[in-house]
């Protein structure tokens, strides 16, 4: 790969299809009812939504265990984004093997980062590592098209009363 290639980016809906190689993950997570959350001292509300985390899997599996950990339900909460996994559904995940997360973060710069701290606690750039993701916000053109690519329309979300 040339240095100055752009880090190829996939989507997944789901963990099985994630390489066992390290990498950086968005996570696309959607919460039916609002949510209290906490990120070190800091406590906030998120309010019923689709929102993004930015994350890094450099462990042993890679992407593939992380992603896989964090589709499923009933584990111990270990990182801030545990809270929003337990009570929300995770839709999918956009990949880069090789990425780093904060360069995932920044290129969703123009979302809002609803609670400071979050998944960023020992992250020197990023205010937050998660956003939120409005239901008609646009995404960057390589993450359209990734989403495409893997033919992924996300499930409208569920109205109150439903
Ligand atoms: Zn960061």
């Amino acid at each position: 790969m040339r240095l100055s290639e752009t880090p190829r980016m996939d989507f997944i809906a789901s963990a099985d299809r994630a390489p066992p190689c390290p990498g950086a993950y968005a996570l696309w997570l959607r919460l039916a009812a609002p949510l209290a959350v906490r990120a070190g001292a800091n406590f906030g509300a998120l309010g019923a939504g689709d929102y993004l985390y930015c994350g890094s899997a450099n462990g042993p599996g890679g992407l593939r265990a992380r992603l896989a950990r964090h589709m499923r339900k009933d584990r111990r909460a270990h990182w801030h984004v545990d809270q929003l996994t337990a009570e929300g559904a995770v839709i999918g995940a956009f990949i880069v093997e090789g990425g780093s997360e904060c360069a995932l973060n920044a290129a969703l710069s123009d979302l809002p980062a609803p609670l400071p701290g979050f998944g960023s606690s020992d992250c020197p750039r990023c205010v937050s590592h998660l956003r939120y993701f409005p239901r008609l916000a646009r995404l960057p053109y390589d993450w359209e098209n990734a989403r495409k690519a893997a033919k992924f329309i996300p499930p409208p979300p569920q109205m109150e009363g439903d």
